[in-house]
């Protein structure tokens, strides 16, 4: 039943694919007509919201995207319960069953895909798809993405390199990959490279997707000699692809990398043709807006945030939502024929590896994205600071009345974890409390890693 909801999902995300710029804008409205008016109905949160906006059910027709208030992750956090357009998910529930690491790999309640998010913008949160959206976001990376043969008589290969080992979109999104038409392979980036490479080598995929830099790692692998893999296809997403990246890549198999634009709030919002002008966003289930602010350095106007709207979300509704993800919509259609508009400049995170030497000579990493994803209640930033090859300090800024003890041990702890998974005992730290960690003066952002090598 579910294999065959997937299908039908596929069969409309292709059908998009022949419409005209006018047909999909009008797919488009009438899609956020539908999904607006079911918010207002069943989102005790957005219909009141949208009441002190003056926004009323009677005025659907009228309403444009551009009329409504925005929305943040902290609101959608805040009022969880009443933003939700169904009774059987509450903030509690969906905490618990987060906490519990049974449930990794689960669905809540066996129909509701949770997303947790980083704390990248401070606030760690979750997003909740039903099976529904789950498969709409499922076909969209299908069709237009990983663009997989699907053939249940001849299964492709298929290996995930990233954060694995929670409710992360990445892992989340490659552990369900239908079994009928995939074998599926996870690898983490808290394992050692090592571990990595052998199950790699020994898995042989015919697809590999993964962090830009995590998929990155591979390719130096390969070009070092000491992988020996013949993918066909090379998917990306999550952190910045570089040229260097891209070329590299390329010389170790011979494939243009594929790179895709995703958040927790929808794993699939646009991707790259062949063309590299920029990426086609997925206009048929989305809005895409960028808002300009100014640099807190040179006090330069620069794109800082984007609104989206998830146009496929019905039981966590997710409408003109601010991300902050820096994105320039483009104004002219892209030569390859798709109709999808374009955006350019997603300025991804481009954060350095942690790389460091093994006991026994070698070099291993942390990845950025292990960093980010640490918390602890009472902690507000934190920042890695690499001083040697078998060093690095911790910079902890604490929230008012944090209570320091418990921040300074509970990361040690998650440090610690993570040195012992990859397998470097040698690697020595320190925990520093800080009153502020500064912007980084180049990007205006905070960066989670720095170096003095
Ligand atoms: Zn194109």
């Amino acid at each position: 039943m579910d294999l065959f909801n997937l299908l039908s999902k596929i069969i409309q995300v292709k059908q998009a694919e022949s419409l005209s710029t006018d047909e999909l804008a009008e797919l488009q409205r009438s899609r956020f007509q539908k999904l607006l008016a079911y918010t207002l109905k069943h989102s005790n949160f957005y219909r009141e919201y949208y009441a002190q906006h003056g926004i009323k059910p009677a005025h659907i027709k009228e309403i444009s995207i551009h009329d409504l208030p925005t929305v943040n992750k902290h609101q959608l956090m805040e009022n969880f319960d009443d933003v939700v357009t169904t009774k059987d998910l509450t903030k509690q529930r969906i905490q618990e069953f987060i906490r519990d690491p049974q449930n990794i790999g689960r669905k809540f309640l066996g129909k509701y895909e949770v997303i947790t998010t980083s704390g990248s913008t401070g606030e760690p949160g979750f997003f909740i798809y039903d099976q529904s959206a789950w498969n709409t976001l499922r076909a969209l990376i299908l069709e237009r993405v990983s663009k997989a043969e699907l053939n249940p008589f001849h299964r492709a290969r298929f290996a995930f390199y990233g954060v694995t080992g929670g409710h992360y979109a990445g892992v989340s999104l490659a552990a369900d990959a239908p079994r009928v038409f995939f074998n599926t392979l996870l690898c983490s980036v808290n394992d050692p490279i090592q571990e990595v490479i052998r199950r790699i080598q020994e898995f042989q995929p015919n697809i590999i997707s993964g962090y830009a830099s995590s998929v990155h790692t591979l390719a130096e692998q390969q070009l070092q000699g000491k992988l020996d893999i013949w993918p066909k296809r090379v998917v990306c997403s999550a952190d910045h692809l570089t040229e260097t990246m891209r070329e590299n890549i390329f010389k170790a198999w011979g494939i243009d990398a594929t790179n895709f634009y995703a958040a927790s709030e929808s794993i699939g919002i646009a991707v790259e043709c062949g063309l590299h002008t920029g990426f086609h966003i997925f206009n048929d289930w989305h809005y895409l807006e960028s808002l300009t602010s100014v640099h807190p350095s040179t006090g330069e106007g620069m794109s800082a945030s984007t609104l989206m709207t998830n146009l496929y979300n019905y039981c966590m509704p997710v409408i003109n939502y601010e991300m902050y993800d820096e994105i320039e919509l483009g104004e002219n259609l892209c030569p390859c024929g798709w109709q999808f508009p374009m955006m350019r400049n997603v300025a991804g995170r481009v954060e350095e590896f942690l790389w460091f030497k093994t006991p026994d000579g070698g070099h291993d990493y942390l990845h950025p994205l292990n960093i980010v994803v640490l918390a602890a209640p009472g902690m507000q930033r934190l920042q890695l600071h690499q001083d040697s090859q078998e060093s690095f300090i911790a910079r902890i800024a604490l929230e008012p009345e944090a209570d320091e003890t418990r921040v300074v041990d509970s990361i040690r702890q998650q440090l610690q974890l993570l040195l012992q998974q990859k397998h470097l005992p040698n690697i020595y730290f320190q925990v520093e409390v800080v009153d502020e960690i500064p912007l980084d003066p180049v990007s205006g952002k905070y960066k989670f890693i720095t170096k003095a090598l």
